[in-house]
C-alpha cells in the first residue's frame, strides 16, 4: 500500500502512543510506501528527516503538490516536475502583483513554485480570484489563514494521482490522510482517504458525502491506524498484530548504557576471566554507587562474542553484596565489530573531528553502518531492560545513535545523555556526513549533558543548523565557570529548548574526582617508594616542571617541547635550575599518526638534551609509559609546576588530580592549564596559557616558575576548594538530579496536553 499523507496535525499529530505505533508499524512493515504530502517548502521537511523517530518517506510531495523529490536523495522527480514547472508564473511577477493587496502578508517560509500567503477570509474577494486568473493560477485557501497561488492545475491530490502511476501502484492502494481543506484534493474520492480527528469543519463539510473518506475518531497518527483498520488494508489481522515491537518493559528502573562493563574480561585458555579495570578513572565506581542502595538495575555494555564461551552468557552479575540489583547485559559483539566501532571507526571519525583536527577525520560509510548496528543492539538491550519510565543514562559519543533506536521502541523511558568528550563548533561538527542522524538522536533524549557551557553552546548552535527549536530557558555561566576569562569560557548557556517533539534540558557539568582515591594512593606503599625514587634521581634542589597526558596529537606535547626550549633560550638563568618530567602514555593503538608523533617527541627531546644537557643536569626527563595512580601521585606531589598544554581537551582530569594531591599534601604548587581545556572553565586560580601560541606558552611557565610563594598558596587553595568540592559523586548526583527533573516535567506536560 501507499500511506500518503499531509504533515502538520496528520502524520505529525495525535497522542506520543498512536504516533509511535505508527510509526513502529510503518519501520516494520516492508509492504507500506510512505509518501509525505505537505504544505511546507522541502527545506522546512528537512528537520523531519532528521528525527529518527519519523520514519523516512519514499517520495515527498511538498509545496501544496508544486515540488515532489525522492525522500532519500531529495533529488527532484523530474518527469512530474516538468509539466508544473511549465505552467509557473514565476514568484517575482505574483510579488509585484499582489503589492496593491496591503491586508494580505506574504509567509516568511521557504516556498518553490508557489507564493503564499497569510490572509483574513475577507479578503479573498472576487478581484483576487481574477488576478490568479489572469496570473495562470490557481487559488487555494485553507485553515481560514493560508493564501496560496500555485501552477494552473496544481495540487496535493494531481500530483499524488501522478506520482502513484510513476511508483507503478493502483489507485486502489492508496490511504490518504489529512486535516484541513489544502488536503481536498486528496480526499475527492480517487483514493481511499481519511479526515483524522479533529479536523478543519470545511473539510468534514466537504467530504462528508464521500464513501471512500473516513471521518476517524482519533487525531493524527491514530486516525490513520482507524483508517487502515477500516479499509482492510493490512489484511485479516489488522493493524492490531502487524510489525509491533512486542518487547515488555523490564524490572531495571535505571539503566547504564556504558560501553565498557564494569570489571575486565579477560580471554585466557578458552576462558573468560573477570578482573578490576587495569585503569580505573573514578567514574565507574560512581556510576556502580548509584545501585548500592538496592535500586533495581542494569549495566548494558559490549562483550567479545568469538565461540569461546558456549553459550554466551548474556546476563552477568557485578557484584552481589555491594550491588543486590545490579545486573550486566552483555552486547555480543563480534571481535571485527568492536574493531571497527570502537577502535577504528570512534577513534579515526569522530575522536579527531571532536577535537576539533577534523582534516584528519576519516568517514567511512561501511564503517558508520557498523556503528549503528552497534548502537541498536545497545539499543535492544536497553529496551528489554528498562521498567516502565525508567531512567536511562547513557554515555558518550560511542553510543550517539541509542537515543533514537531506543525512544522508537519505548517511548515512556526518560533518556538521560552524557558525553564525556568535548564538543566542537558547528563549522566543525557539521562536516561529518551523518551530522542530521546524530543531532535527530540526541534529540530524543529527555536531558543531555557536557562538561561545560561552551560544550553546551555548541552543541545548541549545531542543532540550529539541523532543525527549528525554541529556546526555552537561559543561564548564567558564573560564578561557578569562566566567562570572558579563557577561550572555553561563555557568558551565558542554553538550558532549555523545545522542538516539535519534545522538551530537551541541557547541563554542564565538569566530571570530578574520587578524592578517596586520591587519598588511598597518597597513602599507598608504592607512592612512597616512588617518591624516594624521584628524590633519587631529582635531588631536592631545583624546580620540576611536570607534563603528563596519553599520547595524543590533541594534547599538545609538541608545541610545549618547543616552548621548553624556547624558555631556557630566554631565560638561561633557567638552565641548570629545571627540569621538565614528562610522562606520556602510549596510545592503545599502533597507527601511523601516533609512530610519527612519537618520532617526532622523541626528536624533540633528544634535541633540546643535546643542546643543554651539563654533567649532573638532563633538561628533560622523558618516561613514554604509564604509571599507576600511586606511582603518578609521587609526581604530582613533587612537582613545582604542572604544565598542561592540550590544543583542545574535553576536560582533563590531570589537571584536577595534581590539584588534589598538592591540596591533600599542604603543596602550593602552581598550575599552568591550557585555555582550551574543560577544567580551565571550572579551575578558577589557575593560570591559564594559549598552546597555540608559543610565546604565551614560554612567559605563563615562567611567571609560574617565578610566582611569590604567597600567592601560588592562595591559588591553590581556592584550585583545591573546587576540586574537593565539586567531586565525582556531586558530578553523578547533579547529573542524575538534573535527568529526573525534566523528564517529570515532560511526563507532566504530556498529560496535561491530553484531554481528560
Ligand atoms: N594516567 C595514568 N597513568 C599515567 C598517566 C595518566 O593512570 O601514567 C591517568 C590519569 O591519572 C588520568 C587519566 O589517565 O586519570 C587521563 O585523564 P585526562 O582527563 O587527563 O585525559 P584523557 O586521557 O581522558 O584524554
Amino acid at each position: 500500500m501507499i500511506l500518503a499523507t499531509d504533515l502538520d496535525g496528520t502524520f505529525l499529530g495525535g497522542s506520543p502512543e498512536n504516533r509511535a505505533r505508527l510509526y513502529q508499524l510503518i519501520n516494520a512493515h516492508p509492504k507500506i510506501r510512505l509518501v509525505f504530502v505537505t504544505g511546507r517548502g522541502l527545506e522546512a521537511v528537512m528537520p523531519l528527516l532528521s528525527d529518527p523517530g519519523i520514519p523516512e518517506p519514499e517520495y515527498i510531495i511538498c509545496d501544496v503538490g508544486a515540488t515532489v523529490v525522492d525522500g532519500s536523495t531529495l533529488a527532484p522527480v523530474a518527469e512530474l516536475l516538468e509539466e508544473i514547472e511549465q505552467s509557473w508564473p514565476g514568484e517575482i511577477r505574483i510579488v509585484e502583483a499582489m503589492q496593491r493587496f496591503s491586508d494580505i502578508q506574504r509567509q516568511e517560509v521557504p516556498q518553490a513554485r508557489r507564493c503564499s500567503f497569510f490572509c483574513e477570509p475577507h479578503a479573498v474577494t472576487d478581484e483576487l480570484h481574477t488576478l490568479a486568473e489572469e496570473l495562470g493560477c490557481d487559488l487555494l485557501y485553507s485553515a481560514g489563514y493560508y493564501l496560496d497561488f500555485l501552477p494552473k492545475g496544481t495540487n496535493k491530490g494531481a500530483t499524488l494521482a501522478r506520482l502513484v502511476e510513476y511508483m507503478g501502484e493502483s489507485v486502489d492502494d492508496v490511504l490518504t490522510a489529512g486535516d484541513t481543506l489544502n488536503d481536498l484534493s486528496m480526499l475527492d474520492g480517487r483514493f481511499k482517504g481519511v479526515c483524522v480527528g479533529e479536523s478543519e469543519s470545511g473539510l468534514l463539510e466537504a467530504t462528508d458525502k464521500n464513501a471512500w473518506v473516513l471521518h476517524a475518531e482519533e487525531p493524527g497518527c491514530g486516525g490513520i491506524l482507524e483508517a487502515m483498520s477500516h479499509f482492510g488494508f493490512l489484511g485479516p489481522r489488522g493493524v492490531a498484530h502487524e510489525g509491533y515491537d512486542d518487547t515488555k518493559p523490564g524490572t531495571s528502573d535505571l539503566v547504564m548504557v556504558y560501553h565498557r562493563l564494569p570489571y575486565e574480561e579477560v580471554h585466557e585458555r578458552g576462558k573468560v576471566r573477570r578482573q578490576p579495570h587495569s585503569s580505573p578513572n573514578g567514574i565507574l565506581p560512581t556510576l556502580l554507587s548509584f545501585f548500592a542502595d538496592g535500586t533495581r538495575g542494569a549495566w548494558i555494555a559490549w562483550s567479545i562474542d568469538d565461540g569461546t564461551e558456549e553459550p554466551f552468557v548474556t546476563h552477568t552479575s557485578v557484584d552481589k553484596q555491594a550491588y543486590p540489583n545490579l545486573i550486566c547485559s552483555r552486547v555480543a559483539l563480534s571481535k571485527d565489530d568492536v574493531d571497527i566501532f570502537y577502535k577504528r571507526f570512534s577513534k579515526e571519525a569522530f575522536w579527531p573531528m571532536l577535537h576539533t583536527f577534523w582534516e584528519r577525520a576519516e568517514f567511512r560509510e561501511d564503517h558508520w553502518e557498523v556503528f549503528c548496528d552497534v548502537n541498536r543492539k545497545f539499543a535492544e538491550k536497553a529496551a528489554e531492560e528498562a521498567a516502565e519510565g525508567a531512567l536511562v543514562w547513557i554515555h558518550d559519543y560511542n553510543l550517539w545513535m541509542v537515543p533514537a533506536y531506543l525512544r522508537e521502541r519505548r517511548p515512556d523511558l526518560r533518556i538521560a545523555f552524557f558525553h564525556h568528550t568535548h564538543f566542537p563548533s558547528a563549522d566543525i561538527f557539521n562536516v561529518v556526513p551523518w551530522r542530521r542522524e546524530i543531532v535527530g538522536s540526541l534529540l530524543q533524549c529527555d536531558y543531555v549533558g557536557f562538561h561545560i557551557p561552551r560544550q553546551v553552546e555548541n552543541f545548541v548552535d549545531v542543532v540550529r543548523g539541523v532543525m527549528p527549536f525554541q529556546v526555552r530557558e537561559r543561564q548564567n555561566c558564573a560564578p561557578r565557570f569562566l566567562t570572558y576569562g579563557c577561550a572555553a569560557g561563555l557568558g551565558e548557556m542554553t538550558t532549555e529548548i523545545q522542538t516539535d517533539q519534545r522538551t530537551i534540558r541541557l547541563g554542564a557539568h565538569p566530571v570530578g574526582l574520587d578524592i578517596e582515591r586520591m587519598k588511598q594512593a597518597l597513602g599507598s606503599r608504592a607512592m612512597q617508594k616512588q617518591k624516594r625514587l624521584i628524590r633519587d634521581e631529582l635531588g631536592d634542589e631545583g624546580k620540576v616542571i611536570l607534563s603528563v597526558e596519553r599520547l595524543d596529537y590533541t594534547k599538545g606535547v609538541l608545541p610545549k617541547l618547543q616552548a621548553y626550549e624556547k624558555l631556557l633560550e630566554t631565560y638561561p638563568e633557567l638552565q641548570n635550575e629545571v627540569t621538565l618530567v614528562i610522562v606520556c602514555v602510549p596510545a592503545a593503538r599502533e597507527i601511523k599518526v601516533y609512530r610519527d608523533l612519537v618520532a617526532e617527541i622523541e626528536q624533540a627531546v633528544g634535541r633540546i638534551n643535546g643542546r643543554f644537557a651539563q654533567v649532573g643536569w638532563t633538561p628533560v626527563r622523558y618516561y613514554y609509559r604509564g604509571f599507576p595512580l600511586q606511582q603518578l601521585a609521587g609526581f604530582y606531589e613533587r612537582a613545582d609546576v604542572m604544565w598542561i598544554t592540550p590544543l583542545r581537551d574535553g576536560l582533563n582530569l590531570v589537571a584536577k588530580e595534581y590539584v588534589a594531591i598538592q591540596g591533600l599534601t599542604g603543596g602550593a604548587g602552581r598550575l599552568v592549564l591550557s585555555e582550551f581545556t574543560g577544567a580551565a572553565a571550572e579551575l578558577h586560580g589557575a593560570l591559564l596559557t594559549n598552546p597555540h601560541d608559543i610565546n604565551d606558552l614560554v612567559e605563563r611557565c615562567y611567571q609560574a616558575l617565578v610566582m611569590a610563594p604567597n600567592e601560588a598558596a592562595t591559588r591553590m587553595r581556592e584550585l583545591f576548594d573546587i576540586v574537593t568540592y565539586y567531586d565525582i559523586r556531586r558530578w553523578g548526583d547533579e547529573f542524575v538530579s538534573g535527568a529526573i527533573g525534566v523528564a517529570e516535567r515532560n511526563q507532566a506536560e504530556v498529560e496535561e496536553a491530553e484531554p481528560a
